[in-house]
């Protein structure tokens, strides 16, 4: 088998077309700033389709996460709960504010944040006033429990929805459930800007704050008059163009998405592994990556360094490194999963909590396989596949195939 002569991408900007009409438009009419006619649209567009309120188009999603964190009051010290298997930008807004994440368990019905182990977090630190959660890959968390815990702990809940957007919880989008919540049109996201994010919220104040702090707090003067720090957070006119462009194609993009992840579970179903897992009575995810987990007895022996990894091929057995190499040879681009934030250097003092309790990564039971949290088994046996939407169905068969291949 030969590699692809193209590469096969993990997940990339897919345009349209329309983008450079609204791109064109801007520059035609000299809104080249942070103020214009796309900026009012895809806010307006954002609050229809989600169904919120108030939407503040913004430079990225982590600027949207970090004047969430500011609107619900976190000061330098607080602890936040915080979703452990994400990417940092979900977490790193809180150590901003001086914020102090503690790191809750994942669970493995949807690969997002445990309620159970959230509970247990605030018997150990009932102080603790903010969450912020992630629906990882695109695929809703258990939202209903998780707000329930939040409620009975009088707890604001921040939902950081940048991989998720289109994705449903019983009919509802995600970035409706929390208090504020966070969408990005990063490059790689379902649609996109190139760049930029939107905070969405059904509050007027809060909104008006995030607008006022993301256009470097002015007050209403004749001349730059500053009450409060502000930021340089305001999504420029042309990117709001590109992602003006982008949403008429959101389902679109969702149901190619679906079709690949639905194309890989066939094509799979004959391997010891499984894909990763929505709640399929009550969400219905918008399948941004598709991402695969190999059984436990498959597993070939493989050992994860800080920077590097090894594994031993075996027979009938496969690991993700090896898949993620074996895709590499072939020019196809896979990922592993987002490395818990309690297993990384940065952050690997801070509290994290599991089911059981106080938790930490030991690392003989890694090695064994034995007595893990959920977030390093699910890291040590998953991976991400091409996910690209501008993959063929005959560019995916020969990525399943590639994947029979390492089992063989
Ligand atoms: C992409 C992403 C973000 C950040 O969005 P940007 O627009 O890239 O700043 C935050 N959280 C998660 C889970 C993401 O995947």
């Amino acid at each position: 088998m030969k590699p692809f002569e193209k590469r096969v991408w993990l997940a990339t900007p897919t345009m349209h077309g329309e983008e450079l009409t609204y791109i064109t438009k801007a520059y035609e009419t000299n809104w080249m700033s942070t103020v214009g006619e796309n900026i009012n649209e895809v806010e307006r567009i954002t609050c229809e389709k989600v169904g919120c309120k108030y939407a503040v188009a913004l430079s990225a999603g982590t600027a949207a996460l970090h004047l969430c964190v500011k609107l619900a009051g976190v000061k330098p010290g607080d602890k936040v709960f915080c979703s452990d298997m994400t990417f940092s930008a979900t977490v790193n807004p809180v150590v901003y504010e001086g914020g102090i994440p503690v790191f809750i368990d994942t669970e493995r019905e949807t690969w997002n944040m445990d309620p159970v182990a959230l509970e247990k977090a605030f018997e150990l630190y009932p102080e603790v006033k903010v969450v912020m959660m992630a629906h990882l890959y695109g695929t809703p968390g258990k939202i209903d429990e998780i707000r329930s815990v939040c409620e009975k702990h009088r707890a604001v809940l921040i939902e950081d929805a940048a991989e998720s957007l289109g994705a449903t919880y019983k009919g509802a989008q995600t970035g409706t459930f929390g208090t504020c919540r966070a969408i990005s049109f990063n490059g790689n996201k379902i649609i996109t800007g190139s760049s930029g994010g939107m905070l969405l919220t059904d509050d007027l104040e809060a909104a008006n704050k995030a607008r006022k702090w993301s256009t470097q707090s002015r007050e209403n003067a004749p001349w730059y008059q500053h009450e409060e720090l502000g930021y340089n957070y305001r999504m420029s006119n042309v990117i709001a163009g590109v992602v003006r462009g982008q949403y008429p194609y959101l389902e679109e993009h969702i149901a190619k998405k679906k079709a690949i992840y639905m194309r890989y579970k066939e094509g799979f179903k004959d391997l010891p592994v499984t894909m990763n897992p929505y709640d399929e009575v009550n969400s219905e995810p918008n399948f941004w990556l598709s991402c695969l987990l190999i059984d436990r007895e498959a597993m070939c022996p493989q050992i994860r360094g800080e920077q590097k990894a090894l594994f031993i091929s075996q027979p009938g057995k496969s690991c993700p490194t090896e898949i993620l190499e074996t895709l590499a040879a072939y020019n196809a681009e896979g990922r592993p999963i987002w490395k818990p934030m309690h297993m990384q250097p940065i952050y690997r003092m801070h509290g994290f909590v599991t089911r059981e309790g106080n938790g930490r990564a030991n690392t003989n039971a890694y090695i064994a396989g034995e007595g893990m949290d959920v977030g390093v088994d699910i890291f040590e046996r998953g991976l991400c596949l091409p996910s690209d939407i501008k993959m063929t169905a005959a560019e995916q068969d020969i990525v399943i195939d590639i994947v029979h291949r390492c089992f063989e």
